[in-house]
């Protein structure tokens, strides 16, 4: 077995492990994002023949010169922030959009959805933490923005997706974790009209064990399995 394989298939017992251990959403399951940014096309084979069914890309371009050459039939999601400026190329790439952060981008993703006759699933990028160095929108301005985009035709909005600070004690990201599953469920409770709340996507390398515990059903783990990234 490759390395990126045993690497694959620990991390899957984790999260079963975590999974066990947590007391919201038990009975979901949770989907492994294999996050493939920096990493070539030979990694990400071995990664889907040892069972990753979704890649985690977090630039448009990238992702569209590595979906020419892998002759893989996976799931494609946008992890990374997007320019409205490239909307167009994203939607036609990718299968689930995690970073929808701004009305102004829900409408070009929209737009672009319209225009090639497509229904995109996103995801709203919250900034729980309100870093100034994250993207996503603060919690105050979530109901409107789910609003706006529940009454739009071309997005079908799945839920939520955040990133925790880096905290030198990951034990600190619990909280975050756990108020952002409470956030997910009041929104569940919302009179929805066309979207769904599905998929809270939180949790990487360092924190997504206690992402699980705390109620996550999609994580985003990149080192654990392809080791660290090579910055070119
Ligand atoms: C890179 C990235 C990840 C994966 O990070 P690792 O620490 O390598 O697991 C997850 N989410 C987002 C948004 C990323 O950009």
């Amino acid at each position: 077995m490759s390395e990126i394989a045993e690497h694959f298939h620990a991390v899957e017992q984790e999260i079963e492990a975590a999974k066990a251990r947590r007391s919201v959403g038990k009975d979901e399951s949770v989907g492994l994002i294999a996050v493939t940014k920096n990493h070539g096309v030979e990694a990400m084979r071995e990664a889907i023949d040892a069972g990753a069914a979704i890649i985690g890309e977090n630039r448009v371009q990238e992702a569209a010169q590595k979906k020419e050459t892998l002759e893989r039939n996976v799931s494609w999601h946008l992890i990374g922030h997007l320019q409205t400026n490239k909307a167009k190329q994203a939607v036609r790439l990718f299968d689930l959009i995690h970073s929808v952060d701004s009305e102004h981008l829900l409408e070009a993703v929209n737009e672009a959805a319209q225009k090639i006759h497509k229904v995109q699933d996103i995801l709203i990028q919250v900034n729980l933490a309100k870093e100034d160095s994250k993207f996503g929108i603060y919690k105050e301005d979530l109901p409107i923005l789910v609003q706006k985009a529940d009454m739009m035709k071309n997005v079908h909005l799945m839920g939520l997706m955040c990133i925790a600070p880096n905290y030198e004690d990951v034990e600190e990201c619990r909280p975050l974790f756990r108020g952002m599953r409470e956030i997910f469920d009041r929104l569940r409770d919302f009179p929805l009209f066309s979207s769904e709340m599905k998929y809270l996507s939180m949790g990487m390398t360092h924190d997504y064990r206690i992402a699980v515990e705390e109620g996550a059903n999609l994580v985003r783990v990149g080192t654990a399995i392809f080791g660290a990234r090579q910055y070119k």
